[in-house]
């Protein structure tokens, strides 16, 4: 029988189980490469919004009855890869800082799309609870994301030497 919109669910919930898992990892050598104390001290706030948010996606999986299998998200691998990249260009303190922040913008945006899919598949199959639980993580990326920007406009780019 072909599988629903239940599988799908289930296999987006376990891919940003991936994703945050990996971020984990990722958050702390972005926050060792930021040169600027604010972008430093956001990555170790949302390091520990991160760990946060793979605890409200266990809650998720036990109301839904989702399995936490091993599902490898693909994207966020590359996307931290694209980060490690920006560490190994040699730039200036500024100029990595500002990289650091596009890496880590590209990063919220994807998560933004894939728990906005997962708030509005859960509030389709019925699952009110769930769906609060994912908001209040999509809202955690969004914020993340409005600060990066505040970061980079007030001062980050401009401090990067042209
Ligand atoms: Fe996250
Ligand atoms: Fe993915
Ligand atoms: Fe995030």
């Amino acid at each position: 029988m072909a599988k629903t919109l239940t599988d799908l669910f289930y296999d987006q919930l376990q891919d940003a189980y991936s994703a945050e898992t990996q971020l984990t990892k990722a958050l702390p050598k972005m926050a060792s490469a930021a040169g600027a104390q604010d972008l430093r001290a956001g990555f170790e706030q949302h390091l520990a919004e991160t760990k946060n948010q793979l605890e409200r996606l266990e809650r998720v999986f036990e109301q839904v009855g989702c399995k936490n299998a091993s599902n490898t998200c693909e994207a966020m691998e590359g996307l931290i890869e694209e980060g490690e990249e920006i560490m190994g260009l040699g730039l200036d303190a500024d100029a990595q800082d500002a990289g650091l922040i596009a890496a880590a913008q590209k990063v919220e945006h994807y998560e933004i799309a894939l728990y906005g899919t997962l708030c509005a598949f859960a509030k389709q199959l019925g699952h009110a609870d769930a769906a609060r639980i994912l908001h209040e993580t999509l809202e955690e990326e969004r914020r993340t994301d409005a600060k990066l920007t505040q970061l980079a406009e007030r001062g980050i780019n401009q401090s990067a030497r042209a």
